[in-house]
């Protein structure tokens, strides 16, 4: 078993906020492990205005899925213990999770970074009743600070060792966010996410395209006003179009 990124949830309870430990105790058993499960979804570089985690349809039903199949794979294996696939690892601190494991490491910029796949990728996990080895940390960030030097709104910076992110100030959130600043959307091409400060960082370059069929299905990397009328029913901001309406107005 110890081949599976694997973390005793003991160690994740300090990093758990009220509402997760609140979800996590109302779980169907208390579970003593976690196995961590990366699902990669870069499908490779285009030019666009929709981020690279909202390119194909949204990710989050191809996640569960591919976690509910690691749990059938490890109840298969190991059939007198107990596994629960949860939905993008709530109510786990999943990143920590991932550190703690050693299933990456997580980057100046505040994302997961798994090789070969940089940061482009979601994260979930499937508990055990049982408690199981543990895998050990692996690589870090090289601190180079490209990611914070490119960053277009001066949205993060480092307070010694700590990463602070002022929302506010972050694209990434202000394309999701109906109640930000929108005149800093002008500072990048993005209308939904922003990979700027991943596209720059050194773990991911020439990273490897994800396997996984579902995210080429309908790969959409750009979106204009007639793409509006078009079916975005599958995406990641199906029922935000309108803010996707707000932000081309902003850059057009
Ligand atoms: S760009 Fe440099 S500092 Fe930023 S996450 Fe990547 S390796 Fe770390
Ligand atoms: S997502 Fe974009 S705006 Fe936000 S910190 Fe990264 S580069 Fe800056």
């Amino acid at each position: 078993m110890n081949q599976h990124p694997t973390v005793t949830v003991s160690r994740l309870i300090p990093h758990m906020t009220e509402k997760m430990a609140a979800r996590f105790r109302a779980l169907p058993f208390q579970p003593q492990s976690a196995i961590i499960k990366v699902v990669p979804y870069f499908t490779g570089d285009a030019d666009g205005n929709i981020a690279a985690f909202a390119r194909p349809r949204d990710y989050h039903a191809v996640v569960y899925k591919l976690t509910q199949n690691y749990e059938h794979e490890l109840s298969a294996q190991y059939p007198n213990m107990k596994f629960l696939a949860l939905k993008n690892g709530w109510p786990l601190p999943i990143v920590a999770a991932a550190n703690m494991c050693g299933l990456g490491f997580t980057g100046r910029h505040g994302m997961q970074i798994v090789e070969p796949y940089g940061s482009y990728v979601a994260l979930s996990a499937v508990l055990c009743d049982t408690l199981l080895p543990e895998t050990s940390p692996s690589d870090t960030c090289r601190a180079c600070g490209a990611c914070e030097r490119a960053c277009p709104t001066g949205a993060m910076r480092f307070d010694g060792e700590k990463r602070v992110l002022n929302r506010e100030r972050c694209i990434a959130s202000i394309t999701q966010n109906p109640d930000t600043d929108i005149s800093l959307l002008k500072l990048s091409p993005y209308i939904w996410g922003c990979d700027i400060c991943q596209k720059v960082c050194p773990h991911n370059q020439q990273v490897k395209t994800t396997d996984i069929p579902e995210f080429y299905e309908r790969i959409i990397p750009n979106i204009d006003a007639t793409a509006l009328d078009g079916d975005l029913s599958d995406r990641h901001y199906a029922s935000r179009l309108d803010l996707i309406k707000r932000n081309l107005e902003v850059i057009k």
